[in-house]
């Protein structure tokens, strides 16, 4: 079979390798790779800034983001069928922190987790993967079209259920939301807001009339664009009240600082951007630290998704297919053959969410 591999560490080393089809265990499942999902991640990966190779070996098949349909199955396998639609989770426990133990490897402790495309784990960027049943979550047939955004969309589902997790230290009743970014986590976190109910902006960089700008209206979110003076967006940002929860995921740091800025009182902002950058900023710290006392307000991290966010994160799939049919096929706005990996790994503003198709 042919799988796309990079070789950790080394710059822009992505190539395609012919190797053999997974052998599979009585526990294991045979998944034929349909089309993976391409994001930041890989091409860091790509660029040689990230990115670990399964141990005794000098590559690391990319993927992390899945799509697949299940062609063999180990004897012991229960819970799934030969031709049924699977998606993989992320990332797998270390020997031994509590997190782990308790099957939230998302929350691992020692940072000694396995991550499949990532961290000492083959990804899904080959025509067949091979995994143990527990790590795959079946999809309805009806979504295994947009199911590559599953992954993406587990990750927004984790942020929005760890909001209201820490809010449950006081009577919170939020409304406002503001999303920074409309890449595909943030167009999916305004996705998953709208349809609980809240008054979502969408912050972006692009002036608007572009094909995120059209999502984000046809969700019924307000798109706010950053390309304005700096003083007109703090102004458009004012009018938006208090603002109960923010979610960065723009790429850019300084937006993690603004957002503590512009959280209201009790307001709680969740930061999902990764910056592997050396950027340093200058920022106003006594006015932030200042208004996140008083306000009583919450910062945090969020990264990866335990596997009850993924089964979440289809139902959300479901409903937003109903809700907006269209609007999940139009985010898969740019599918490119396996053979023509380099160009998926090339970063493109236009894009939403670039997918290379394996099968
Ligand atoms: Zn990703
Ligand atoms: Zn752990």
């Amino acid at each position: 079979m042919q799988a796309l591999a990079v070789i950790p560490g080394e710059k822009y080393s992505a190539h395609l390798r012919e190797m053999p089809t997974p052998e599979i265990s009585d526990d294991e499942v045979l998944v034929r790779s349909v089309r993976a999902g391409v994001c930041g991640t890989d091409r860091e990966i790509h660029e040689g800034l990230y990115g670990t190779a399964p141990f005794g070996k000098e590559y690391l098949i990319l993927g992390h983001e899945s799509c697949g349909i299940v062609e063999k199955m180990g004897k012991n396998v229960v819970g799934l069928s030969i031709g049924q639609h699977v998606v993989r989770t992320v990332r797998r426990p270390c020997p031994r922190c509590e997190n782990c133990n308790h099957g939230s490897n998302d929350m691992c402790s020692t940072g000694k987790f396995t991550e499949s495309g990532i961290k000492e784990l083959d990804g899904c960027m080959a025509e067949y993967f091979k995994d143990k049943s527990h790590y795959l979550i079946p999809i309805p047939a009806e979504l295994g079209e947009v199911s590559v955004l599953l992954e993406p969309l587990s990750v927004v589902e984790k942020a929005l259920r760890q909001a209201y997790k820490l809010q449950q230290r006081l009577v919170w009743n939020p409304r406002t939301a503001l999303v920074i970014g409309a890449g595909p986590i943030g167009l999916l976190q305004a996705m998953l807001l709208v349809e609980q109910g809240w008054d979502v902006s969408v912050l972006a960089r692009s002036p608007p009339g572009n094909s995120k700008s059209k999502i984000v209206a046809d969700i019924g979110a307000t798109y706010l664009s950053a390309s304005a003076s700096s003083s007109s967006l703090e102004q458009r940002i004012s009018t938006l009240g208090n603002i109960d929860f923010i979610v960065e995921a723009s790429g850019d740091s300084q937006r993690a600082f603004d957002a503590m800025r512009w959280a209201g009182n009790n307001g709680v902002v969740c930061l999902t951007s990764i910056t592997p950058g050396k950027k340093e900023l200058s920022i106003s710290g006594d006015a932030i630290n200042l208004n996140a006392v008083l306000g009583n307000k919450v910062f945090f991290g969020t990264v990866n998704a335990h596997r009850t966010d993924y089964y979440q994160g289809v139902q959300s799939l479901r409903r937003f297919m109903e809700r907006w049919p269209g609007v999940l096929p139009r985010m898969l706005n740019h599918k490119i053959p396996l053979m023509h990996y380099e160009q998926a790994l090339q970063p493109s503003s236009h894009d939403i969410k670039v997918t290379i198709e394996i099968s």
